[in-house]
């Protein structure tokens, strides 16, 4: 095997959640060698200071400032520096290194990608709200100071993996694979009295609770479309979704010659992870391989929209551009908050979501805004909580 050039200066943000942990994993399993310059949490201050001391990092953050002083407790000694507020999450972000892992969850993780993007690193993008709230402009912050964003999606790694870019021309359809989620053979009744309990309980994946909720609505598909627009510059209608419950294939590029390129691997993040680590390298590990005559028969349908109202809601958004995926984001991240604070009943988040971005728009609160890309989306996200709350507040109140 020839030497690979894989990055030696990383940073994981957000270490502690499901796709950093996969990450720290993944790293640990390749034998890579890393110097670690930062990782990063929102408030869980002991899983941090434990990767802090196994990972060395120069830097420890956490966002809950309220945390600092324990995770200062439980690194004294160690050396590793430690902050905490949104703020030193962006710095740190920002520190020198070549390769960022941005798995922070949410609107959140925009300005953290968008520091790491204007310091020239490369980005492991797994943040998809970041894009779907400032695609174009992240991605041409990262192209002008000489980084790049790769996806770590898996849908998206798919197509990265299999769209030659020197053709995009030639790409008549995006395929989008989903698993369906939870609910995808359950009936509108069962939809309507689902608990967070039965909507977080993915078939294959244990992940994050907001992108579980998302799997369980289809948000999530309906933010990936917008994210491989952006990705992969593809209009709206030339991107479509594809129900696979197994999750074998994770995507497919169709060309106008009528040939169809498929991405297939088991179901798990770390091959993405692997994958953007070592671009355009492969990385060698002890990957958990597929094997297709186990993984049997693999089926396909086309997703029920009257079910998964949430998939139109975002190409729709997509369509009309400007602020609505931003706000739809927000509206999006809203719901599902009041619903697994069990405000809202599951089929009142796409409800929370459409009705939002419909209050938004006759009040001209979608097109009417100053400042550059990141000011508006943060001025439009701010917009769409309050909406989003009143409209949350007023189905509490029904
Ligand atoms: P998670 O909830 O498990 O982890 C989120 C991480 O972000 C944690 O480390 C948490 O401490 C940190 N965090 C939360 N709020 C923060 C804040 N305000 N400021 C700073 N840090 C904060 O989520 P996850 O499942 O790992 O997902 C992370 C991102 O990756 C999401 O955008 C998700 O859509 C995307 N993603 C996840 C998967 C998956 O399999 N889990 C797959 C594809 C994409
Ligand atoms: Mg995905």
């Amino acid at each position: 095997m020839g030497t690979l050039s894989l990055p030696r200066k990383v940073s994981v943000l957000g270490s502690t959640g499901s796709i950093g942990v996969s990450t720290l994993d993944l790293f640990e399993q390749a034998q890579v060698e890393v110097d670690v310059v930062a990782l990063t949490a929102g408030r869980n201050v002991a899983r941090l200071a434990e990767q802090a001391l196994r990972w060395r990092p120069a830097l420890a953050v956490l966002e809950d400032e309220s945390g600092l002083p324990e995770l200062r407790e439980r690194l004294k000694g160690s050396g590793i520096e430690t902050a905490a507020g949104a703020r030193a999450v962006s710095d740190a972000a920002a520190a020198d290194a070549q390769w960022v892992m941005s798995a922070i969850v949410g609107f959140a993780g925009l300005a953290p990608t968008l520091a790491a993007a204007r310091a020239g690193a490369v980005i492991a993008l797994a943040n998809k709200e970041s894009l779907v709230c400032a695609g174009p402009s992240l991605l041409r912050t990262a192209k002008l100071a000489g980084g790049a964003v790769v996806p770590v999606d898996s849908e998206h790694s798919a197509i990265f993996q299999v769209l030659d870019p020197a053709i995009a021309d030639s790409v008549s359809r995006l395929i989008l694979t989903s698993s369906g989620g939870p609910f995808r053979d359950a009936t509108p009744d069962e939809m309507a009295a689902a608990t967070p309990e039965r909507a977080l309980a993915h078939p294959n994946f244990s992940m994050g609770a907001k992108i579980s909720i998302d799997s369980a609505t289809m948000m999530n598909k309906g933010l990936e479309v917008i994210e491989a627009a952006y990705l992969f510059s593809m209009p709206p209608d030339r991107i479509e979704v594809l129900v696979h419950p197994q999750q074998i294939i994770h995507s497919l590029v169709e060309y106008a010659d009528g040939s169809t390129l498929a991405q297939l691997g088991p179901p798990d993040m770390r091959p993405p992870i692997a994958c953007a680590f070592a671009w355009p390298d492969r990385l060698p590990w002890p990957a958990p391989k597929l094997d297709l005559v186990t993984a049997g028969p693999l089926t396909f349908q086309n997703p029920d929209s009257s079910r998964f109202p949430a998939l139109a809601i975002a190409k729709q958004a997509l369509v009309t551009g400007g602020e609505a995926p931003a706000a739809m984001n927000a509206a999006n991240e809203r719901a599902v908050a009041a619903f697994l604070d069990r405000r809202i009943g599951f089929l009142d988040i796409p409800r929370v979501v459409a009705e939002t971005l419909e209050r938004m728009d006759r009040s001209s609160e979608l097109s009417s805004r100053d400042g550059d890309a990141v000011e508006r989306a943060r001025g439009t996200d701010a917009a769409a909580r309050r909406v989003a709350d009143a409209v949350v507040s007023g189905l509490c109140a029904a």
